[in-house]
Formats: C-alpha cells, structure tokens, sequence
C-alpha cells in the first residue's frame, strides 16, 4: 500500500553538514522524497509538535534542541514507508540502533538522534499538515 510518512532531519544532523548523505540513504532505500524544505521552529511550534511529550521529564529540552537550529521536514512516499522508515531510522537511542540505520551513523545522543518519523498514518497526516500546506502538496502527492 503506497503511503507517506513526515521525515524531519532534526538541527544536530543539519549543523553536522550531512542533509545531503541523509538524503542519499532515504533515497537508496527506495523511499522518494515527495516534499521538503529547510526552516525552523519557534517554541511555540515546536511544543505544539511533540505535544504527546508534554508530559515527559525530556519535554523541555527536547523542545530547546529542536529549535536550536534549522531542521529539514519532508514528505517520503513508499510502500509502507512509515515501517519502513522507521527501520532506517533505527532505534530512538542511537547506542541501540542497528548498524547501517541513520542514527546509528549520526545520532550522538537520546536526544540529539539526527531524524524524526512519524509513527503512524494518522500521525503522518497530522504532522505532514505542520509543515506543508494543502497547497504545497497538491502539486507533489
Ligand atoms: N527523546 C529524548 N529522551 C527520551 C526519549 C526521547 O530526548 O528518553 C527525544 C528523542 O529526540 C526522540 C524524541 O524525543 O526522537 C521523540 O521521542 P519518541 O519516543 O517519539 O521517539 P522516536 O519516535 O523519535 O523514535
Ligand atoms: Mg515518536
């Protein structure tokens, strides 16, 4: 089943210089990039972002960091591309993260994981809404 996914490369990864090599592995992975640009959150937004968080001691920080600096959202396509993202993702802490997966290869800690993926097509609609608008994606999707 085609679908879609919002992949963010988070600011560690944009100020490590390696958009492009991320980029390189979604795409040989099969996964198309449908939509992106580079911008940045403001506290607002990005509270708003990961309001499911709110609750959790790591909110606040998580918050600083991913307004710290620029960050890269796109829209990726695939075949089950929310698994299947997620699986070159790798696992949340990038110590636990099989070899080969991005934040295996860039992540430096808990938090500074080098990438986002949405965690269900529900979440994928409402996080690819964040982003994009209606507007934006008529064009691509
Ligand atoms: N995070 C953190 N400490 C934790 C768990 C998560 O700083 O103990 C950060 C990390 O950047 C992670 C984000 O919060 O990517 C969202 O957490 P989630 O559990 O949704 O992990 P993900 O879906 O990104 O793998
Ligand atoms: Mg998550």
């Amino acid at each position: 089943m085609k679908q879609f996914t919002l992949g963010i490369i988070k600011p560690d990864a944009v100020k490590q210089n390696v958009i492009g090599e991320i980029i390189k592995m979604i795409e040989e992975s099969g996964i198309k990039v449908k939509a992106l640009k580079l911008t940045k959150l403001t506290r607002e937004t990005a509270s708003e972002f990961y309001l499911v968080h709110r609750d959790r001691t790591f909110f606040d920080s998580l918050v600083e960091f991913m307004i710290s600096g620029p960050i890269v959202p796109m829209v990726l396509e695939g075949e089950n591309v929310i698994e299947k993202y997620r699986k070159l993702m790798g696992a949340t802490d990038h110590t636990k993260a099989d070899k080969g997966t991005i934040r295996e290869k860039f992540g430096t800690a808990m938090e500074k994981n080098a990438v986002h993926g949405s965690d269900s097509p529900e979440n994928a609609e409402i996080e690819i809404g964040f982003f994009f608008t209606k507007e934006e994606l008529i064009k691509v999707l």
